[in-house]
């Protein structure tokens, strides 16, 4: 198949694929989606194979006006539309309960719908142009880093789609923050850009799925969000964490890369704008600012998929703060790691 990477001036030739039952890759505020229509079940079949994706994980249901939740979601706590008319347009994707309508195809045969209201021009354009809701999950290859650039898309979805929308880099760079609002109390199921403490400024207290709180690979529980439980993002070398006091931190990443390098193989350092210069060894790459845990943020996935270019071997990066967006930073990045975290 052909691939096209078209301007957003082409959503009327997108939201024609779309209606066809089509696949088509487009740009979010959080990161790059690859759409197909949420009530067809072939369309979203379509999606599974074009990502590898296992087939119990389910797709996040994207919407462009709040009145279509009722399209897709039944018994809606107060609780629920209080935070969805808070926060959408935006990056919280919230968990409902499922109606009938809605293909267990597009739900890994859950009864519950993840569904989100994005805030991208583009994507709204493309949902409301389409007249279907459009189920999308990020549009890389399953395993592979999620992508925040349409090149990023074209590296993993060339030949499988017919179309990619390109709206330039995206603005967070990170999943959307899930949700769950069908139990007793909210559950953070996947951190992200709107924070717990955000969440709890409107709901009160909001509990965190154990599977995603924490800096170590709990064995015996299992993550409520299915894609969760998957290794993710990873890049193919070998990522490892180092946490402590910076002066120890750079030592011991210096050590570790030099030891490596020594020994042949191919070593990348992942610093921050303010240690790049302490470095001396291997590649090395700065994620963004300390001063600014934005731009941390958004050069992420970038960055792992680096890692994969120049077929890196090793790769040895500092840590991040787990308070607000940093926890869903560290969140991502010891998934990447496989957990492999050096406390110092
Ligand atoms: P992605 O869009 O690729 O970031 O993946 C969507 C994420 O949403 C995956 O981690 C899914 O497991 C999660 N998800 C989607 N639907 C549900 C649901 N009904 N219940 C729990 N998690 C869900
Ligand atoms: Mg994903």
């Amino acid at each position: 198949m052909e691939t096209k990477i078209v301007t957003t001036d082409n959503i009327i030739e997108a939201g024609e694929i779309i209606r066809r039952g089509g696949l088509v890759a487009f740009p979010t505020e959080t990161v790059y989606g690859l759409g197909a229509d949420a009530m067809n079940e072939e369309a979203a079949a379509k999606i599974y194979a074009a990502k590898g994706r296992p087939s119990d994980n389910p797709l996040i249901v994207h919407i462009s006006d709040i009145e279509q939740v009722d399209l897709v979601a039944r018994d809606v706590s107060e609780d629920a539309w209080k935070i969805m008319n808070y926060f959408w347009p935006g990056p919280l994707t919230v968990i409902l309960n499922k109606r009938e309508e809605v293909p267990h195809g597009t739900t890994g045969g859950l009864d519950t719908v993840a569904v989100r209201m994005p805030s991208h021009p583009a994507a709204r354009a493309l949902i409301r142009e389409s007249d279907r809701v459009i189920a999308a999950p990020s549009a890389n290859t399953s395993g592979r880093p999620s992508p925040t650039t349409a090149q990023h898309v074209w590296e993993d979805m060339k030949g499988k789609i017919p179309m990619i929308i390109d709206g330039g880099a995206v603005g967070i760079g990170i999943e959307s923050t899930i949700v769950d609002m069908t139990g007793e109390e909210p559950m953070i199921l996947r951190p992200g850009y709107i924070t717990k403490a955000m969440l709890e400024e409107v709901l009160g207290t909001v509990q965190v799925d154990p599977a995603v709180s924490g800096r170590t690979m709990k064995k015996d529980v299992v993550a409520k969000a299915p894609g969760m439980k998957y290794r993710h993002y990873a890049p193919k070398g070998k990522l490892t964490l180092v946490e402590g006091p910076e002066e120890q931190v750079i030592d011991q990443i210096n050590q570790m890369a030099w030891e490596k390098t020594r020994q042949g193989y191919r070593v990348g350092v992942i610093a921050t704008d303010e240690t790049l210069s302490r470095y001396y060894v291997g590649v090395r790459r700065s994620i963004g600012s300390r001063k600014n845990s934005d731009t941390i943020a958004t050069h992420l996935y970038s960055i792992l998929r680096f890692c994969d270019e120049f077929e890196l071997d090793y790769i040895y990066s500092e840590s991040f703060f787990e308070d607000g967006l940093g926890n869903a930073i560290m969140n991502r990045m010891l998934k990447a790691a496989g957990y492999h975290l050096i406390s110092l």
